[in-house]
């Protein structure tokens, strides 16, 4: 969801953008008008996230799953990478990375289905790997790293798609770290990489696509072509809200409370659990299962009817997965909770 005060911002301003007689979806990405917007949202997020000089940040298309190639594409350039597989998404980056060099996973949850995060401060880094890869949050089954991996000295890339703006990051850590914003952001359709400067290769093999050059994109100001030109205004809208908010540290603050909520009702539940490793969970995606499939897809369904969307699980975990990403208030985590309490009533 989008925190509400953006959307009803967003409509006011839907058929007269500040005086301009247009909206923002019918404005030249080449206007003043449009110009303001994309460079006040990059100084918003630059603040937010206190991202230093050194550090360019794109506003891209092709969703998260498009960087699973561009990151390779241009960071390769020993032809080798490390990656941590710790959920589909790392798994799908990393096959598509082997198509690029050789690929080294130097760690893996899959032998427990993802359910935590490896110990990452000793692993086997190869010494000629141009970067290492981790999925930070991973959606599908509730773990987060709670500590970046000891990466040796090389460079970091991170997916955050799922985390971004949860809490204050150091940017310093990362070569590169990026989303898609459709997870805790924006509308679909932008995806932000923070990468930097040093890293984005003057040379890179002569047939890759002028689009998926990271060079093409810095060079332009995110503009080479036309950008996502209203998904970046809302994300725009969404920082502004974020600092209005008392930015990161009070995001945070907010998510640790409503996390802890669910997490807390899950510990003392006689009928749901959690699935995940308890030091690995997630402030963002909550599964959890009752153990009994039938009655984990009726409590889908008469959660649905009383106004609770969206808490059908993966396939690949089952049972039901609460994402309560930012714009989430406490009281639709307190909304849950009476829920499942309920529920809990009559069928435990
Ligand atoms: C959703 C998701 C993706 C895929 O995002 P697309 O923008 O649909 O390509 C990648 N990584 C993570 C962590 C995700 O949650």
């Amino acid at each position: 969801m989008l925190p509400e005060p953006v959307l009803q911002e967003a409509a006011r301003e839907m058929l007269d953008y500040r005086g301009t007689g247009m909206s923002v979806m019918e404005m030249s990405h080449r206007s003043k008008a449009y110009q303001a917007i994309i460079d006040t949202a990059e100084a918003d997020l630059r603040d937010l996230m206190q991202i230093p000089q050194n550090y360019e940040v794109l506003f891209l298309q092709g969703g998260a799953s498009q960087q699973f190639a561009m990151i390779p594409m241009n960071l390769m350039k020993n032809g080798v990478a490390d990656y941590i597989v710790t959920g589909q998404w790392a798994k799908k980056a990393c096959q598509e990375a082997k198509k690029y060099g050789t690929v080294n996973v130097i760690a893996s949850s899959e032998d427990k289905n993802f359910s935590y995060i490896p110990d990452c401060r000793d692993l086997p880094v190869t010494p000629e790997a141009d970067y290492v890869y981790i999925c930070e949050n991973n959606t599908i089954y509730g773990t987060k790293f709670k500590e970046l991996p000891n990466t040796k000295g090389k460079v970091l890339v991170s997916d955050v798609s799922s985390c971004f703006l949860s809490e204050p990051v150091d940017v310093t850590r990362y070569g590169l770290l990026y989303g898609g914003v459709q997870k805790n952001i924006g509308p679909a359709g932008v995806v932000i990489v923070i990468i930097r400067e040093d890293l984005i290769p003057q040379e890179v093999p002569p047939f890759t696509p002028t689009m998926l050059r990271y060079s093409t994109h810095s060079e332009n100001g995110s503009m080479y072509n036309t950008p996502p030109t209203y998904g970046i205004y809302i994300c725009g809208k969404v920082f502004q809200w974020l600092k209005q908010t008392g930015g990161l540290e009070a995001m945070a603050k907010r998510n640790q409370e409503k996390a802890s909520i669910l997490y807390d009702f899950l510990d003392n539940s006689k009928l749901f659990r959690g699935t995940v490793r308890k030091a690995d969970r997630s402030l963002m995606n909550v599964p959890f299962v009752t153990g009994n499939q039938e009655l984990d897809a009726r409590f889908v369904k008469e959660a649905e009817a009383a106004g609770l969307v969206n808490l059908k699980g993966h396939r690949s975990v089952g049972g039901m997965r609460a994402s309560i990403y930012n714009a989430m208030p406490k009281e639709g985590v307190e909304a849950l909770v009476s829920f499942m309490k309920a529920f809990e009533l009559k069928n435990g």
